[in-house]
């Protein structure tokens, strides 16, 4: 168990408490019946959380953009009949405002890690929040985007590693493993993982998941689509339905609670 390390719970999972929390679904949510058959499918292997973008803040203007409110409704309708509550960005304090009565916890991406003002309404949206790191931001300067949330007086924060941008190359951004321990003993604040979006590719998603387990992670987001091949956004880094269930049984398999060291 997590000492010292605040629960945060998101309908029946619960973030910071003996197991890890896996949060599983397609970079973005492309039509009602992909995000129902991913939903019934990472329930059955083992998620806590449905996942699955609709306003995707895509490097190019040009790239998919997502779904927008109608995703939101087809993400909530596949959470609620499959059984697990769900998570999306939001960009903008607008998208919040429409958001809340669709999401169980809302995303603050990589790129709003410094949207202070988007931080304090979040802070004050009464839901619980998934906050990742941005990439180019130090341990503290995440923290401190935080504080912003918490201050507001929601201390329903998780927080997301998910890789900052080095010199190298063969991925796309580079997980900070020691981000894990160093969060979680300098914030108390449950800490997941994106393995997917620091790799940038599929064939490590799993040894990077083992080892942020193996740091101490509170659990994983994971990409899952059910032909990554064929995905409007981030197919490269995706797991199809199989391999995640594959990369959960893996996850049963390490023999939880995990020894912590910190
Ligand atoms: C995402 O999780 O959909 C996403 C865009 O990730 P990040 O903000 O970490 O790039
Ligand atoms: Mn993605």
């Amino acid at each position: 168990m997590s000492l010292g390390i605040r629960r945060v719970r998101v309908g029946a999972a619960e973030f910071g408490g003996s197991y890890p929390v896996i949060i599983a679904g397609p970079c973005s949510v492309e039509n009602a019946e992909m995000i129902r058959e991913v939903a019934f499918s990472v329930k059955a292997s083992g998620a806590g959380l449905l996942r699955g973008g609709t306003w995707k803040p895509r490097t190019s203007p040009y790239s998919f953009q997502g779904l927008g409110v109608e995703g939101l409704a087809m993400l909530k309708g596949a959470g609620n009949d499959a059984g697990l509550p769900v998570v999306s960005e939001v960009l903008s304090v607008e998208q919040l405002e429409t958001a809340l009565d669709y999401l169980d916890m809302i995303q603050v991406g990589a790129r709003n890690m410094h949207n202070f003002i988007l931080l304090t309404e979040i802070g004050r949206c009464g839901k619980p929040v998934l906050l990742k790191r941005g990439f180019m931001a130090t341990i503290e300067e995440w923290l401190l985007a935080a504080e912003y949330i918490l201050k507001e007086g929601n201390e329903s924060v998780v927080l997301c590693e998910r890789g900052i941008r080095t010199f190298e190359p063969w991925t796309r951004s580079t997980l900070d493993i020691s981000a894990v321990p160093l969060a979680r003993q300098s914030s108390s604040l449950p800490v997941i993982v994106d393995p997917c979006h620091a790799a940038g590719r599929r064939d490590i998603i799993m040894s990077l998941a083992m080892a942020s387990l193996g740091a101490g992670a509170d659990g994983l987001m994971i990409e899952v689509h059910p032909d990554p091949d064929k995905a409007l956004s981030d197919g490269g880094q995706s797991l199809n339905l199989t391999e995640f269930n594959v990369l959960t049984r893996a996850v049963q398999a390490y023999g939880w609670p995990p020894e912590r060291f910190c």
